[in-house]
Order: C-alpha cells, then structure tokens, then sequence
C-alpha cells in the first residue's frame, strides 16, 4: 500500500481488495482494468497486479528509470499474491509462478509478448514437481518459460529454440510436444540454457527477482520497439499513453487432461450470431490455441458440428466447466453490453478468467450485435447506431463474388474473414506493399502472419494462411482491418524460398492471380467477377434507425444516371452536386464542345451551343426523373476550357474539319489558352461572365427538361449553381440571365417550376463575404475541395510531393483534402454559414466535395448547423450513419 504522500504506482486485484476498475483503462491499460473488473465482478481471476502506465512514462521521462516507491510497492504487492495463493515467489520447496502481460488502453500489437511460468529456475522447477506431482508439466512449464523469456526478454531468435526441441523430437521418434516425457523435456532444457549461454554469453538468469524485472524493463521498453511505433502510426495512438505492465499468478491449463486453455467470442465475430464461439486446447498453455501447432478444438457442440469437426468439443468434454464458462459469458455481455472477446484457462476442473475485451468483429457481425442487442434491450437504439464505425460499412457496400461466375477452386480453408478479394500472389508483407504502392491489387499469402507482417496485411487486398484457426492472429487483424482472409488452407503448401504455392499439382508462382472467398474460405485461381451488394436486413434497419436520428440530410455528388440510381437505392436525398462537364466529355458531345471553344464570334459560339444543347436537356430530363421532386443541384461549366481541347495531331485535325477551320488554328487557340495556374485560372463563373452565352445554354437546358419533367407529373426541384463566385457582383450579373431564361422556358411551355439560384464557396473572399453574396444567392454550398486549395495555397494535384512530409514533420495530422482542416478552412466554412445566415435567415446550406462522406468532417458540418452533406454514392450510408452519430455527440438529434 502506498503510504500518505507518496505516488500510487501499483494496483492489485484478485486477492483481497481489488483496486481497480473498467473505466480506468487510461492508468492500468485494458487488459489490467478488465481483469480487475471481472474480480470486482466476483469472477474467478488469478490474483495480480498492475504496474501503472504513468510508470510507463515516467520511465521514457527519467531515462529508463522507474519511480523510487516503486521496488517496495511490487514487493507489498506481489507479497499480497503470495498469501492468496499460498505459494511463495522463488521458494525451493513451494514456488509462486507468475506471468508478466502488457496491456496499452488499446489492445496493441507490437507490444511485447506474455511470459509465462516466471519464478521457475533449477531449483524451483523441482519443487512444483514434487508438488504438483506432474514432473512432466513442471518441466514442461520451465521450457516454456525458457523459450518465451529467451525470445521476448533476452532477444534470442526463436528458430535457436525449435532447432533444439526439433531434432530431439527427431532423435526419439516423436511427432507431438506431448510425446514428450519428463527426462525428455529436461534434456531439453539443459540444451536450451546452454544455447541461451552460447548466444548472449551469460546464462540464463535464475534469479527471480531478476527474472522479474527484466521481463518489466521489457515490456516498458517495447513501447518504444518499431512494430509497436508503426502499429500506434497506422491507428492514430499516441506515444504519451504508455503501457502498463500486468503481473499475474499462473494457473496452469498444462497439468493433464482435466485442465485446458481456450479463447472464444461472446457471439460470432464473422456473422455476429448470438451463439458462443470459441477454441479451446486440453492440457494446453497459453498461446497454443492461436499458435498453429496443435488444432485447436470447438468449444460448442453446435461449432463443431458447423465446421464438420470431429474433435470433441468442450461443451462434451468438461460440460460442467463449459457451463461455467458460459455463465461467465451472458454475465461480461450484460455487464459490458457489448460481446466480448475473453481468454481462460481450466486448471484441474476449476475455471480461472485471463482477460476479457470488447471483441473486434467484421462490419456484418458489427451490424448484427448492435441490431439483435437492441432488440434484446441489452442497448438503446442509439447506442446501437452509435457503435458502428461508418467506414466499416465500407465493406459491405464493396461487391461479392458473383454466384453465377466459375470458379476454380484450388484449395479451402476457413471463413476468416468475409469479403471476397482478387489480387496478385505475394509471398512477404513487404512484397505486399511494394506491390500495392505500385497500383496493384495483391493477394498476401503466409504460411502464417505475426505482428511483423501488420504493414502487408494492411497494403493487402485479401490474405490467405496455410495455417492457423479461426482465432489466428491473421484472423483477428484481417477481420478487425476489414480484410478478406482464408485462414489455414492447410493443403496448400508454401514455398517461400521459390516463392510458388502448390496443391495437387496446381502451381501459383509470385504475380498470379487467385480470388479468395472470405465467407466460404474458396481459394480460385484468377479474377472471379462480382456482384453488388443487397441492403437488407440488419444494415436496412440500423440505417433506418441511423435516419430517424440524424438532422442533416445527405445527398450524393451524381452527373450520370447510374450514378443517381446508385445513391437513390443508398439513401440518398438529393443530388448535392452534379458537375455538368463530366456531360461534355462524352465522345457524341466533345466535337461540339470543341467547336464551341474555337468558335471566333458569339454567333459561332451560340451555334456550336445549340448543338449541345439537347444533350444536355437529355441529362437533366433523366436525373430529375430519377431523383423524382428531390432537390438536384447543377453546377454550370466549371473547368477551364483548354481541359476540353485535343492534344494529338490527329484529334487536332478531326477538330479542325469539323469546325470548319485548319489544323493549325486549333494549335493557336489551344497555345492561347494555356495557362500557367489552370486551379487560379479562366475557369468557373469566369467563364460565365466572359461567355455568358455557355451558361445561357445550360439554363435552358436544365429549366426546359424541368418543364418536360413536370409537365409528365414527376415534381422537380433544380438548384442552379455558380461555381468560383468570389464577389456578389459576378453572382448578380449571372443569375440576371438565368433567371431570364427561366422565364423564357415558362412561357414558351406554359409550364410552372419552382428553382432556386445559389453559389459555391470556394474561395475564401466568398466565405468571408458571405453577408452580400447571400443577399443574391439562395444556397450556398462548401466546395471544400477547391476551398482547402485556395486557403491552403496548397494544389491537389502538386500537393503528394510534400504533404508526406508534413505529416511525418507532425505539421498536419491528416491529409487536408481526406479531412477538413477544421481550424483554418472550417473557420471559413463556419463565418460563411454565420455571415450567410445573418443576411438570409433559412437560407440552405450545405458541402460537397470529398469531405462530405468523412466521418470526422460530417461531424464538423453538424456542429457548424449545414442542412445537408453531399458524397459520392457509395459513401452515402457512411455519410447517413455519420451524419446521426454526429447528431448525437453535438446533441442535435432530430426530435419529430
Ligand atoms: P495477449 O495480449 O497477446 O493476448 P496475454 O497477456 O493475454 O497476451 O497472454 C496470452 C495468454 O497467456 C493468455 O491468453 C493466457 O492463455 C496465457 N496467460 C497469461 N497469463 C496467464 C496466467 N496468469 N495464467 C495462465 N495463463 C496465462
Ligand atoms: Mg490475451
Ligand atoms: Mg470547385
């Protein structure tokens, strides 16, 4: 106990008073604060305690030392274990084990890994044998404890440790660990020590206290190791949380056929069924399960007869205990309401908890638990829509393979993580992300992955093992990152000297294509097509559950009809911005556009025009009957008008006959227009102002296909648009012509519309002049994309060759154009916002560009007040879900 006055640096729990909780994963870590959660919750949790992360940081903050009141602090501590469990910590006759676990807030790869059996040396070992009566299990718990200290604390390569336990399984004909008897295992041993002796040039430390503390230096210390640098990279973790240091009594899972160790889901992490799920080992240690080396067994009658296994499972073999077991699930769900992910280990019958987190699920499973939770009334449905991440809804929106499509299958191994993948055959992680930094889609294939294989798995595509469960660490991080994987294909066999992957005679060399099946564990050769998606079910009713709360609407970026069918079949209330030069770039159009362009006189520019003109009316007559009465916004011609012009000879001379004029004319006025800041450019209502004649035309196409549309009794509501309006003058003189063509179509149809004129703000001088320009525009839209580029000074396309650079430099955090630079070019968004609705109360305000369908720039729209968001189709239910949960968090949920 820390007495008055001194720093609080160690917390126990499970024996006696516990002194921790959940909600203190920021000092204990998760995995310390949980495991003092389950004891507060009476669960059976081996007596332990947890060494602070604030130690974590003082230790990086003074050098690699620790606090004083540290020494005395584990020592009370680990004496509060030693009563408990009636062991004492290196005793001769009756030894205290102990592992030693990190545990960040976060669950962290890279950090360092378990040591086990800590306490056991020559003369201890002997004693939980006389003990335990097992010699074999304590001599097999001091190999373990050898071979994990060596590797994780003391750095000797594993190889050196399987080379040894290999050839004296050669030598005795055994094909199993377990073969192995108590002399075998001691042989073992002995050449273990004094292999550890040869590699470092000491022997392998015996004391227990030493033992102790290094392996606490060592998980301090692999906070700072790469993997664990780049793995707090990857997911925004920063280097100031610390880790913190869990020291735990040993029970032991490894002491015959009545003890076992296993890891299961409260539900289903693949599908999210409410069913357990797990894999168990008996007369197993720690990480056997996950390792590969023995098949790990179903945990549940039902997942053995789903997976075709004809291992028993735990529910068969120790039915008392499963039932234990399963208890202490429904107890951590109601309890944590949410599923869980735990670890436990089965001594001698009796069931001990090691560890219990909220398990990582793919987006299917995801969306399952938090349907069938609020519908148990486990959580409300606000909860419910609060826990999907939007971007994992990413996944599902991604295509599947399509049924009626062949297949060649070559191989199968487990489900272990949905989604169907195409790719290249890569053998490494670095291939992996060499090749996927080139453009390419690749397919990882590993005899099995570890941590060091992170930045491949993340570059992958899919990824396939050989080896490995449900519960293997390529399982794990591929469902938790969203990517395919077929775990343990166990007939293919992996050469990766060769770099070629065999089976039954089928070769796949290193650039091959194969197809993974996620959800049936297929292995193909080639690229299989696919399918879209159908959103139904669990994603139907969390959207809808998402839709009743959120404030903001959502419309998509669309200029085709596909496009607006898409977003419409997403959700999507509206087209927020269709970009009509994407309408010109069409082979039917381009010569007219061209023509237009060359043109020397008005007239000649109008004639060109007119031949446009109906195409452009088809466009608009299709989108507002696909968008039936919803609102479309029209952005007019935008580009700068040397972007339409040809740059081959050929094209050059087509151009040229077509417009009546020669080739070299066409040379001249491309020459002409070229300019030197094409973004700064003759471009937007620039072009309006000197062409007035262009976005005359467009007025009358878009008013004229509205009175078709409206006169067939399909409602229309068009929003015309200007883009780059920097002065309320440019807006006046433009929307003068645009509302004379509106009056024109009215009254050559005799057909009625309602339509509204508004602007982009785009440009910084708009935003800060939002006051006036909202006297004449009647919306504004954020063209964030154009406005993070003109803020910034900073060009889209130019941008690649530094920003990495600011990034690594800590100057910004995220790429501007993926997120709104909130405090820079979000001020301006929000005094455009306040200044525009100063001057016209109500008036509509919304975003289009790239950060419309990002979560964290959805967010920053709700709390500036936008009406709506706008993205591009498939990111439209990202953008509904993001768009409710920021209506939570800013506390603006729709009350009606
Ligand atoms: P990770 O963070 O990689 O999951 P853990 O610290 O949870 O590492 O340890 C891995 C495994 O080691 C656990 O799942 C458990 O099987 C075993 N283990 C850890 N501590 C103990 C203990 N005190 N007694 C028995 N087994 C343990
Ligand atoms: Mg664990
Ligand atoms: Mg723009």
């Amino acid at each position: 106990m820390a007495s008055h006055g001194e720093s609080k640096w160690v917390y126990s729990f499970g024996a006696g008073k516990t002194e921790g909780r959940a909600d203190m994963k920021n000092l204990l870590g998760g995995k310390g604060a949980n495991l003092a959660e389950m004891a507060n919750l009476g669960l059976p949790v081996p007596p332990g305690f947890t060494i602070t992360t604030e130690v974590c940081t003082y230790f990086y903050a003074n050098g690699r030392t620790y606090p004083v009141e540290l020494k005395d602090q584990v020592a009370a501590a680990l004496a509060e274990i030693e009563q408990a469990m009636g062991a004492v910590f290196g005793d001769a006759n009756n030894p205290l084990l102990v592992s030693v676990r990190s545990g960040a807030r976060a669950s962290m790869p890279g950090m360092m890994d378990t040591v086990l059996n800590l306490g056991l040396n020559d003369v201890t070992v002997a004693g939980l044998a006389t003990r335990s009566g097992d010699a074999r299990f304590a001599y097999d718990s001091y190999r373990r404890f050898i071979q994990m200290y060596g590797n994780v604390v003391l750095d000797v390569d594993h190889h050196h440790f399987e080379e040894i336990l290999d050839s004296v399984k050669r030598d005795r004909g055994y094909s199993l660990d377990t073969d192995l008897t108590a002399a075998d295992w001691q042989a073992v041993i002995a050449d273990y020590k004094a292999m550890v002796e040869r590699e470092l040039g000491r022997p392998f430390p015996q004391d227990p206290q030493e033992q102790l503390w290094g392996a606490v230096g060592a998980v301090f210390g692999s906070w700072m190791n790469a993997r664990a640098i780049t793995y707090r990279k990857l997911h925004d973790i920063p280097a100031e949380w610390g880790t913190a240091v869990n020291v735990q009594s040993m029970v032991f899972g490894n002491m015959g056929n009545d003890c076992a160790t296993g890891v299961a889901f409260t539900r289903n992490p693949s599908t999210g069924e409410n069913a357990f799920y797990g894999e168990y080992l008996v007369n197993a240690q720690g990480e056997d399960v996950v390792a590969g080396i023995r098949t790990p067994q179903h945990l549940t009658i039902a997942g053995r007869e789903a997976n075709k296994s004809d291992l028993p499972s735990m529910e068969e073999v120790m039915p008392e205990v499963f039932n234990q077991l399963n208890e202490v699930r429904l107890r951590l769900e109601k309890h944590y309401r949410d599923m869980q992910d735990i670890e436990f280990t089965v001594q001698q019958n009796k069931l001990y908890m090691l560890q219990t987190r909220t398990g990582k699920r793919t987006a299917q499973a995801a969306l399952r638990i938090a349907v069938d939770m609020a519908t148990e009334a486990l959580v409300t449905k606000a909860e419910a829509v609060s826990r999907i991440d939007p971007a994992s809804l990413d996944q599902l929106l991604h295509p599947t393979l399509d049924p009626k499509a062949e297949r060649k299958v070559i191989a199968k191994g487990l489900p272990a993580s949905p989604g169907a993948a195409s790719g290249k055959v890569v053998f490494s992680a670095d291939d992996a992300e060499t090749q996927a930094a080139l453009g390419d889609a690749v397919i990882l294939c590993r005899i099995e992955t570890s941590p060091e294989d992170i930045h491949g798995m993340h570059a992958a595509k899919g990824i396939l093992t050989t080896r490995g469960g449900m519960t293997s660490h390529a399982a794990v991080v591929a469902r938790g990152m969203g990517r395919a994987c077929v775990a343990g294909a166990g007939e293919l066999r992996i050469d990766y000297k060769t770099k070629v992957m065999s089976v039954r005679g089928v070769q796949v060399k290193e650039g091959d294509l194969v197809t993974i099946d996620g959800s049936t564990g297929e292995v193909m050769l080639g690229a299989v097509p696919t399918v879209q998606p159908e959103l139904s079910g669990d994603f139907a009713t969390l959207m809808g559950w998402a839709d009743e709360l959120r404030r903001m609407k959502v419309r998509a970026n669309a200029e085709t009809a596909l496009d607006a069918a898409t977003a419409r079949k997403f959700g999507a209330e509206g087209i927020g911005l269709c970009r009509t030069e994407h309408m010109f770039f069409d082979p039917a159009r381009i010569l007219a556009v061209r023509e237009m362009i060359l043109a020397e006189t008005e007239e000649g520019r109008r004639k060109a025009l007119a031949k446009l003109e109906p195409f452009q009316k088809q466009d608009f007559v299709e989108l507002f009957t696909i968008m039936a009465g919803l609102p479309v916004t029209i952005r007019l011609l935008d580009p700068p008008l040397h972007e339409f012009l040809p740059n081959t000879e050929k094209e050059m001379a087509e151009v040229a006959a077509a417009a009546g004029t020669d080739p070299l004319r066409v040379h001249q006025r491309s020459v002409q227009l070229h300019e030197a800041n094409p973004m700064l450019g003759h471009r937007g209502c620039r072009l309006g102002i000197t062409y007035p004649e262009i976005y005359e035309m467009q007025a009358r196409a878009i008013f004229s296909a509205a009175a078709d549309v409206a006169k067939s009794g399909t409602p229309v509501t068009p929003e015309v648009m200007i883009p780059i309006v920097a002065t309320r003058k440019e807006l006046d003189i433009l929307k003068a012509v645009i509302d004379r063509v509106a009056a024109e179509v009215k009254a050559a149809s005799g057909q009625e519309f309602e339509y509204s004129v508004g602007t982009m703000i785009e440009l910084p001088r708009a935003a800060l002049r939002a006051g006036e320009i909202a006297e004449t525009a009647e919306f504004f839209s954020f063209g964030t994309n154009d406005l993070t580029q003109t803020t910034l000074g900073i060009s889209r396309d130019d941008a690649g060759s530094f920003l990495p650079d600011y990034e690594r430099a800590g100057i910004i955090e995220h790429d501007p154009f993926a997120t709104l630079d909130q405090d820079g070019v979000g001020e301006l968004v929000r005094i455009g916002a306040e200044r525009g609705r100063a001057a016209r109360p109500g008036i509509k305000l919304g975003i289009c560009g790239e950060h419309g369908g990002d979560p964290a720039s959805i967010q920053f729209c709700e709390s500036v007040g936008l009406d709506y968001v706008s993205c591009s189709p498939y990111r439209v239910p990202i953008a509904r879900l993001a768009a409710a949960q920021a209506a939570l968090k800013t506390d603006t949920v729709k009350r009606d």
